[in-house]
């Protein structure tokens, strides 16, 4: 069986990491390599702040920003929960604003609708891998005096792509799942000085993250990449089914950061030196082949779709793939038959949608949740040889067909033309 994703990390960064627990350094050597590396060309001072993660960067954010309790902040309405618990803790209102499928981006139209005096603030977020135009966006939000934030945790690809010069803030991600993994980690381009400046002498006032904490959190995902390796998860998924366990619950409940225990404390930490030395690793080393890889073979995967099966995204003139997500009728079969024919699809994902303030049902992002009932990951990745992709391409046909036949009379969305490729953002 194919696992449904392989980690962006290999045996080389994970013993680097071992060994980086082991030394004892200074921490400034590795941030400034960090921080240097995402601020623009050219520029005297950093722009960039190195953290334990994206979510305590956005803690620190918006502590700093000090917005007036009550202000509410527009997101996109996929997203991780935990990005809408934060803005809650800071006595901001969270407003999902809804998604055109195929692009992923929120629509203007429903940024205008869901705005009101009290919008101070609008996050988005590129899913998948895919980059949506940001300028419609930061047009309207340089008009209404909104801060800007895009969530690019699943959109990095290693290149030069340092977030679009139009937001305030730029978000990357390194946790284990993500793209060029360090297991852990984030970098905030934050765009307004006196406000970086703020975060980053409260970061300072932060406890340091465990070294033994990042050691064995390396060694768990080491084991996770042993795992994923096919033969060794097809005898998984097979013990899973003999001991009547699901192996969506294994495999979620085992990826899940910072669960259990006060999720502000845990956050609130400055990463260890170890931590930071790997980042700098990953930041600085090529990723070329691994993301060439996944969209060559999305790609692929693209020309082989049956109608009625829309990959969203596909139509962004930037999409690089991270995971290969395809919405249908029938999730549930879709699941089933691609399971029984070798490829381990799931439905299982940490996003979810952002639900509508108390007393304004109006708000309720009801494409955000059709997507999210219809997604379906497929394992997509460059381990995996043309002919799998071939296979799965025709197994997933025969699921949607199937599943067609037996919903005769639904609603089917039209088809989105294949992905017209990667065309990476180059630095503004
Ligand atoms: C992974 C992810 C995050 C969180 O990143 P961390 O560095 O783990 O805090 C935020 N938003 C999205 C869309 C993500 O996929």
């Amino acid at each position: 069986m194919y696992a449904r994703k392989r980690l962006d990390v290999g045996w080389r960064d994970l013993l680097s990491g071992l060994l980086a627990c082991a030394g004892s350094f200074d921490e400034k050597g590795p941030r400034e390599r960090i921080e240097r590396g995402f601020s623009s060309t050219g520029s005297s001072t950093s722009e960039a702040l190195a953290c334990l993660s994206v979510r305590s960067g956005l803690d620190l954010y918006f502590e700093e920003l000090a917005l007036p309790k009550g202000s509410e902040v527009l997101m996109s309405a996929l997203t991780i929960p935990d990005m809408w618990k934060i803005v809650e803790h800071h006595g901001l209102v969270p407003v999902p604003v809804d998604l055109d499928p195929r692009t992923l981006a929120p629509r203007i139209a429903s940024l205008e609708a869901a705005a009101s005096p009290r919008t101070r603030a609008v996050i988005v977020a590129h899913l998948f891998g895919e980059r949506f135009d940001l300028e419609p966006i930061s047009r309207l939000a340089r008009a209404r005096n909104w801060r800007l934030l895009e969530d690019c945790a699943q959109s990095w690809t290693g290149d030069a792509d340092r977030g679009d010069r139009t937001a305030d803030v730029s978000m990357f991600s390194f946790g284990p799942i993500k793209t060029a993994a360090a297991l852990s980690g984030g970098v905030l381009v934050v765009r307004d000085r006196a406000v970086l400046g703020r975060m980053r002498a409260r970061q300072e006032s932060w406890p340091l993250q465990d070294r033994r904490k990042y050691f064995t959190r390396t060694f768990k995902y080491a084991g996770l990449v042993g795992l994923t390796k096919r033969p060794v998860y097809t005898a998984f998924a097979k013990g899973c089914e003999i001991a009547g366990k699901d192996l969506d619950t294994l495999i979620q409940g085992s990826v899940r950061g910072f669960a259990g225990g006060d999720f502000f404390e845990k956050i609130r930490h400055r990463p260890c030196p170890a931590l930071l030395a790997t980042l700098a690793r990953r930041i600085e080393s090529s990723n070329a082949w691994r993301v060439d890889g996944r969209v060559a073979r999305a790609q692929r995967l693209l020309r082989l779709l049956p109608e009625g099966a829309v990959v969203p995204g596909a139509q962004n003139p930037f999409h690089s793939y991270w995971v290969f997500t395809v919405l249908v009728d029938d999730p549930d079969r879709v699941v089933r038959e691609l399971r029984a024919a070798g490829f381990d699809a799931t439905r299982a994902a940490s996003l979810r949608t952002v639900p509508a303030p108390a007393g304004r049902p109006d708000l309720e992002p009801r494409e955000a949740q059709r997507i999210l009932a219809r997604t379906v990951y497929l394992p997509c990745y460059p381990e995996m040889p043309e002919r799998a992709i071939d296979a799965m391409g025709e197994a997933l046909a025969r699921a949607v067909s199937a599943g067609r036949e037996a919903n005769r009379g639904e609603v089917v969305l039209t088809p989105a033309p294949a992905s017209p490729g990667l065309s990476p953002r180059s630095r503004r």
